[in-house]
């Protein structure tokens, strides 16, 4: 979107969110007691607004998640103070139970939330301008765009990066988290990535200076990597004394020597108390036709950048990227665009413009990148996760 009204773009909404968020008690109750209910359940528990959790599941109703009770929608329904419901489930389960909620007379938008719509836009809309903080969902600091392997239409492109391509200096890793944290007070997950991060040979300085100043600004502090690196004691030792929770993406269905790397390295974090999180393996990527799309009308690349909504952004150094992907393709592509496609931090009027910005809004309304992406639309060109360019 266009500014046009900058340091107050969110004012009516605000209103609105804020008498709802009132109106239903000023708690939350997240509907699904997994994964991702977790996740997001730590981000309330920050705020004091955590009601409980919800589940149709029998099993998991007997069971406790973050010290709050999970209960049956039943046993929600009979609540005095109900609050608001975000379902934390994806896919057709997700929408099962919103048609669930549904017939039980609640409505979405105003009882109940996708927890995508509610983590990237209902709450930090109410983290500003109830809690007075600036909140945002995922941001991640891209240490090295090596990577060990070298996936065909990896999303960022590191398959076309040459083993002697430079990394960030230490010096611009840690003023990216400086100045992201000059102005961000709550990020959901900050995350260090490649490329595969593991490749960066100073990640347990990165980790330590990045944890000792700001983990009490970050609900999840992680790693993402491709499983194919053993981690070196003094990165482990980081990884356990800061928290840092160690994502390993699966690749497995096409990478047929990757299980057994997956399970040393298990193993090792394990043994060392570093706690991790395996993927399923992942059953098909998307095609977001970096090397194919091509638009140039400007209202169409508007309306692109406009549906796509993607939660992932970036600070390198005082630059703070919308999209980690738009940035790290355009460079590792060669794409000669989008140069000016960030906030610069060095100079911005207030907070507000920060926040406004985070939620989609800038001079020109969209990312030049926007025009070689299929945004949203990528959903429909699925392709086989993780096939290598060249044989490993
Ligand atoms: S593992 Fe594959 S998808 Fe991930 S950064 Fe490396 S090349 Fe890209
Ligand atoms: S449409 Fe634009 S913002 Fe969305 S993923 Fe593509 S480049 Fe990034």
């Amino acid at each position: 979107m266009k500014w046009e009204n900058k340091g107050h773009e969110f004012d009516s909404d605000a209103e609105k969110i804020i008498q709802g968020f009132k109106d239903h008690g000023e708690k939350v109750y997240l509907f699904g007691a997994g994964k991702i209910g977790y996740e997001i359940g730590l981000a309330m528990e920050r705020y004091h607004v955590l009601g409980g959790f919800i589940d149709n599941n029998p099993e998991k109703q007997k069971e406790k998640l973050l010290d709050e009770h999970v209960l049956s929608v039943e046993q929600y329904l009979k609540k005095q103070n109900r609050g608001w419901i975000v379902v934390t489930v994806a896919g057709n389960r997700g929408n099962e139970i919103e048609d669930q909620l549904t017939d039980l007379g609640l409505s979405k938008g105003i009882d109940f939330f996708h927890y995508e719509d509610f983590t990237t836009y209902i709450f930090p809309i109410l983290s500003f301008y109830k809690f007075g903080m600036l909140y945002t969902d995922i941001t991640q600091i891209s240490l090295t765009e090596r990577c060990t392997l070298k996936c065909r239409n990896c999303a960022h492109g590191c398959y076309a990066v040459g083993a002697d391509s430079k990394d960030l200096s230490i010096e611009e890793v840690y003023d990216s988290a400086d100045y992201f944290f000059k102005y961000v007070d709550c990020v959901r997950e900050f995350v260090l990535i490649g490329g595969e991060p593991l490749l960066y040979r100073k990640l347990d300085d990165v980790i330590q200076y990045i944890g000792e100043k700001y983990r009490d600004k970050m609900v999840l502090f992680s790693i993402t990597s491709n499983g194919t690196i053993i981690p070196e004691k003094k990165v482990l030792e980081m990884c356990r004394k800061y928290h840092v929770l160690f994502r390993i993406s699966n690749y497995s269905s096409t990478i047929k020597w990757l299980p057994e790397k997956y399970e040393q390295l298990q193993k090792v974090l394990e043994d060392s108390g570093v706690q991790y999180s395996m993927g399923s393996p992942e059953r098909q990527w998307m095609d977001y036709g970096f090397e194919t799309v091509c638009r140039e009308d400007q209202e169409e690349i508007t309306r692109v950048f406009d549906s796509c909504k993607t939660p992932c952004r970036e600070i390198r150094g005082n630059k703070y990227y919308y999209c980690v992907m738009a940035r790290s393709v355009a460079e590792n592509l060669g794409f000669n665009v989008g140069k000016e496609d960030y906030l610069n931090l060095k100079n911005i009027e207030n907070k507000k413009v920060f926040f406004e910005f985070n939620m989609g809004y800038s001079e020109k309304g969209y990312l030049d990148m926007c025009g070689h992406c299929r945004g949203s639309e990528a959903v429909e060109y699925p392709i086989p996760v993780a096939e290598q360019a060249k044989a490993l």
